[in-house]
């Protein structure tokens, strides 16, 4: 078998939560598990997390649906609601709570006919400028909604743009928006995304949607005491599959990008971008290998990469690499790390993990 595997740690997971409830002790945290839990597998993430978490939050019916049959029975939340009027059946059939952001989800909510009320977020635009109505108008919408024999458990929610900055200034200004409408309507509010969870007290409502930290990712800016406590859960892990002995100059890969600058010992490893590992990966992109940091030497390949090793005089066929997550000495790579020498975040590296990378639950 190719010896590759996205070892993922549920006690990682669950200790994760753990740490989103610390931090907002009066809040409820919805875990948000949608795009397949980040790339970790939304039904075993959901059956691990399933006797703390008191709801889930998923983007759309489908994976709430999959949950649903997987036997998962804690209420769900759509967070981008509905895309069709037709639904709200299923909607109804599965007890979802949805999201509503538009006027012809009103519409459609207001025209159906469920067996009992469907629990509705409303979501307004504090600021973010993606989905939601303007707060100028969520106050006529909520009287509505709160009169509407269909809509229970009314929420006010919104998302912020800038929690994970240093700069607090236009979080603020989110902030004081959603308050003067939140006090206007006395309403009980979900706002805290991970980093507002991690980061801003006075964003946590009577729930908070945690996601990304779930997976032991820090996503501040500057990392604080309960980032530092924040565990891997998923591990990318591969063997080195062949060996290389360069001269000085000679180049690896396609287009020779590295050049050796002495004499050099260089591990292919089993992982490559048809994987789902960034192909943007620069030279000097951190890699463990027998759990000790080395660096990528060469472009990224589709099925393989390749890792300066010759200061890891024990590198073999057959040494465990770690693209990212714990390595079995217990040295951790974070996938935040990785993600900054790719220029991306750590989220497009988790939800990147292709099948062929197949999961291991522990
Ligand atoms: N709430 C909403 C509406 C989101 O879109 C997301 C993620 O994109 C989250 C919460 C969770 O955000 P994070 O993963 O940064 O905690």
């Amino acid at each position: 078998m190719r010896p590759l595997v996205a070892d993922i740690d549920l006690d990682a997971l669950r200790h994760n939560y753990q740490l989103a409830c610390r931090c907002a002790p009066k809040s409820r945290s919805v875990a948000v598990i949608k795009a397949d839990a980040y790339g970790h597998g939304a039904l075993a993430c959901a059956q691990a997390l399933e006797r703390d978490a008191p709801a889930f939050a998923v983007a759309c019916i489908e994976e709430a649906i999959t949950l649903r049959q997987g036997g998962v029975t804690t209420p769900i939340v759509l967070l981008e609601g509905i895309f069709s009027a037709d639904e709200l059946a299923l909607v109804d059939v599965h007890g979802f709570w949805i999201a509503v952001h538009s006027q012809w989800q009103i519409d459609a909510l207001l025209a159906a006919t469920p067996s009992q009320p469907i629990p509705v977020w409303l979501k307004v635009d504090s600021g973010m400028h993606r989905l939601g109505f303007a707060i100028e108008e969520a106050a006529a919408i909520w009287r509505k909604l709160s009169a509407a024999p269909n809509v229970t458990a009314l929420h006010l929610m919104s998302h912020f743009a800038t929690a994970d900055l240093q700069d607090s200034r236009y979080f603020n200004q989110q902030m004081a928006r959603l308050q003067g409408l939140a006090n206007e309507l006395d309403a009980p509010l979900c706002l805290a995304n991970s980093p507002a969870t991690l980061a801003w007290p006075v964003a946590h409502g009577d729930w908070n949607r945690p996601g990304v930290m779930l997976y032991g990712s820090d996503p501040l800016e500057v990392a604080n005491d309960i980032t530092q406590q924040l565990q891997p859960v998923m591990t990318l892990r591969s063997e080195v599959i062949a060996m290389r002995e360069l001269e000085e100059g000679e180049p690896v890969g396609y287009s020779g990008r590295w050049r050796a600058p002495r004499r050099s010992r260089i591990a292919v490893v089993a992982c490559g971008y048809g994987d789902g590992y960034d192909r943007h990966a620069r030279d000097g992109t951190p890699v463990l290998v027998n759990g000790q940091r080395c660096a990528i030497a060469g472009k990224v390949s589709m099925d393989m990469l390749t890792v300066d090793v010759t200061d890891v005089p024990d590198a073999v066929i057959g040494s465990e690499v770690v693209l990212w997550g714990r390595a079995s000495n217990g040295v951790i790579l974070p996938v935040d790390e990785v993600a900054r020498y790719c220029d991306t975040i750590s989220y497009t590296l988790l939800t990147g993990v292709l099948p062929r990378a197949p999961r291991r639950y522990h």
